[in-house]
């Protein structure tokens, strides 16, 4: 048995798995074949077991989201998903939400790094080495909006401006950003502690607090706080250090339409980074686009207090690839990668980063990287992974 924090991992841990919609049926059967050579190879075993959700789940149980299967996430822990159909006109807003806020998996995790050979469209993708910590559980995404017209709207404007002096013109819709203390240092905490933990040089606090004052300033300032009041010993913050950390974990923090910018321009000054909610949706995809996209872009849903975390692919079904084994399983594979990692099996993670960084050295890619690549030979789902275990 191992242990991580409040993770204890038996020798065979039972780790529950969704299939995933439309492509699900091909990039899963090929990241599971690799994680589990990948697994053996250094004396590590998982014991799959399949939970339902999405339309397969509908088309069995007539419930997009089982009651069994959040109850199996909660029992083990940690588990992984491929892509799911969002029900359109259903009772719930989306399946990855539902799990999200059932589990409190507090932490949206996306590595962002780029592999020799991929196409980008940058120059130096090869610089892009971070990891994005957004907060997962508020700001905008709290689902705390009225509709334009509604009576909730008229009561809540009508509020405003007797109790508050603030005037919003009627024919307006209103949402609430709430962003708290709990929610901020929580989340700024589980980036530092990764950051120790990897040997990471830098956090960055992503904010826009220079417009949003008592919500994005706020989150800045709480991270720095968080930085005295439980790091002192390992980090600093930029505000008491003047960017001179000495050998200590130096906290920075950057206004979020800069960053853009600068992630741009230069990547090299950005290494972990913590964001609220939005900011880190948008960052998260506009960095994977610079090391290559969508195809390959793991994350993860963790909540680093009770050990609970999903582990998924971040594209969606892709439906009309959908059973033709052409499409990449990257995405899918890297988060069983991270899931990993998270599991203390790191030297079965890097194996397979390894085998997987020199495939696609060697030109050997899907068709979404082929199109991209000049003298590149095109393989399928299953032969990509065929051709990572190979390299193993
Ligand atoms: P999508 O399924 O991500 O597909 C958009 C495009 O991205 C594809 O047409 C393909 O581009 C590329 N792509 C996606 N996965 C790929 C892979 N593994 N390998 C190579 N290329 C890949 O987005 P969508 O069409 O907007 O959404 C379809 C469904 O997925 C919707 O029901 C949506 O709600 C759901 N969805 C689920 C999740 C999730 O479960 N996490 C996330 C997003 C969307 P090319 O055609 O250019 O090759």
């Amino acid at each position: 048995m191992s242990s991580l924090g409040a993770l204890q991992v038996p020798e065979e841990p039972i780790i529950p798995f969704i299939e995933g919609d439309g492509i699900g049926v091909d990039i899963w059967p090929a990241a599971k074949a690799v994680l589990d050579e990948g697994a053996s190879r250094f004396g590590h075993r998982v014991a799959w077991l399949e939970v339902l959700a999405g339309e397969k789940a509908y088309n069995e149980t007539g419930q997009w989201l089982p009651p069994e299967t959040v109850e199996s996430f909660r029992e083990h822990l940690v588990g992984i998903k491929g892509p799911l159909t969002t029900p359109v006109g259903g009772g719930i807003r989306s399946l990855n939400v539902a799990l999200r806020q059932i589990l409190d998996l507090y932490v949206c995790l996306r590595p962002v790094r780029w592999f020799t050979g991929v196409p980008s469209p940058v120059r130096h993708p090869e610089k892009v080495d971070m990891v994005i910590f957004r907060e997962n559980t508020e700001d905008v995404y709290a689902g705390l909006e009225v509709a334009e017209g509604s009576a909730e709207a008229a009561k809540l404007i009508e509020f405003l401006r007797d109790s508050m002096g603030w005037q919003i013109r009627p024919d307006s819709g209103v949402g609430i950003k709430p962003i708290s203390v709990t929610g901020s240092k929580r989340l700024v905490r589980a980036a530092i502690r990764y950051a120790l933990d990897h040997g990471r040089r830098s956090v960055t606090l992503v904010h826009k607090g220079n417009i949003q004052k008592f919500t994005e300033g706020a989150f800045r300032s709480w991270g720095y706080d968080l930085v005295r009041e439980e790091f002192a010993d390992e980090a600093i913050g930029w505000e008491d250090c003047g960017g001179e950390p000495g050998d200590k974990l130096l906290v920075k923090d950057a206004i979020a339409d800069i960053t853009m910018q600068q992630v741009l321009t230069r990547p090299e000054d950005f290494d972990v980074i913590a964001t609220t909610n939005l900011n880190g949706d948008y960052l998260s995809d506009a960095l994977a686009a610079q090391v290559g996209g969508i195809g390959i872009a793991p994350g993860a849903n963790i909540n680093y207090v009770t050990g609970h975390g999903i582990f998924e692919a971040t594209h969606g079904t892709a439906p009309r690839y959908a059973g033709q084994d052409k499409v990449n399983p990257g995405s899918v594979l890297l988060s069983g990668v991270l899931m990993f990692e998270h599991l203390g099996w790191a030297d079965s993670a890097q194996a397979i980063v390894s085998a997987m960084e020199q495939t696609i050295a060697e030109g050997i890619v899907t068709y979404d990287f082929a199109r991209m690549t000049a003298g590149a030979r095109e393989v399928r789902t299953s032969e990509f992974a065929q051709a990572i275990i190979d390299r193993l």
